[in-house]
């Protein structure tokens, strides 16, 4: 959204609903949220409707995201954008006067809706992909890398030109990384990992497997991790933004960072898109939450 086509947004309420409404449509008409027939009854004044095929009884907003939080249409695009601009919830919730606890579900429910808008969120990772781990949290001092006390290892897959998949887990072991990586990349598919023994029996499931020397300086050709590196200095850096995160909220957080939309461009040695969030609002409000 570009501030001045969002400025025409919310200048009143009626424009804001207005576009949200627009927004939920599907090529411009207005549809059952359950079985997407267009035929309806209208209910009463308050903008209740019956689907006459299904019998379900809906609101303007029902089965959507921003159905769950009551917030103006107003209130809710300015969530966006400043979501967009990557203001915190606590300064969100100054600048909309709402509670704290309200701004934080309102953002946390525009990362979940993103990453449930995620595309191709369920195809497996194919070709060339890197494959590597960190560490996120924790105290700043102390032991660094792996076996770090207090701080959350995150397994991470970059598929070279396309798309990255992280999780956080329970440990590093060979067991653990091995059954991540046959969950989202496809068999016969080339995996590049640095020289942690965990990952040597990569090749008996099914991968190429080719190893990077991190002593050497430079890397040989295509055999490198950069791409992943560069992605983790881009999640660090985003995280270290939001000042600490809670443990529960953690995995969401990371989920977020899958979403293309916000991703730096993968292969990218240089994560410089970690100022913006480039979504557009109907990301946030077309995907339906059931
Ligand atoms: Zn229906």
């Amino acid at each position: 959204m570009d501030l001045k086509g969002f400025e025409g947004l919310v200048k009143t309420e009626v424009t804001a609903r207005r576009h949200l409404l627009k927004a939920c449509q599907k090529n411009g008409h207005k549809i059952c949220p359950r079985c997407e027939g267009r035929k309806r009854y209208v209910l009463d004044t308050k903008g209740r409707f019956r689907c006459a095929e299904c019998r379900y009884t809906f609101g303007p907003f029902t089965g959507r995201w921003l159905g769950r939080l009551r917030l103006s249409a107003r209130q809710w695009l300015w969530v966006v954008k400043l979501f967009e601009l990557e203001v915190s919830a606590r300064k969100m919730a100054q600048q909309l006067a709402v509670s704290y606890p309200t701004a934080l579900r309102a953002v946390t429910t525009l990362r979940r809706s993103l990453v449930a808008a995620t595309p191709g969120g369920r195809q497996l990772l194919r070709g060339e992909v890197e494959a590597d781990e960190a560490y996120f949290g924790g105290k700043r001092k102390g032991k660094r890398g792996r076996g770090a006390a207090g701080k959350v290892p995150v397994f991470g897959i970059l598929e070279r030109g396309g798309r990255v998949k992280v999780e956080a887990v329970g440990n590093v072991t060979a067991q653990t990384l091995l059954a991540s990586t046959v969950k989202v990349v496809r068999r016969g598919s080339v995996v590049y990992t640095d020289r942690y023994q965990v990952y040597d029996a990569l090749m008996f499931c099914g991968y190429r497997h080719l190893r990077v020397d991190h002593d050497r300086r430079f890397t040989r050709g295509k055999v490198h991790i950069n791409g992943l590196e560069g992605f983790w200095a881009y999640a660090k850096e985003r995280l270290i933004k939001h000042h600490g995160v809670s443990k529960e909220r953690f995995p969401l957080y990371l989920k977020e960072m899958e979403c293309p939309l916000q991703s730096p461009p993968p292969g990218s040695l240089s994560p410089g898109g970690a100022t913006a969030h480039p979504i557009g609002v109907k990301t946030f409000i077309i995907p339906k939450t059931y």
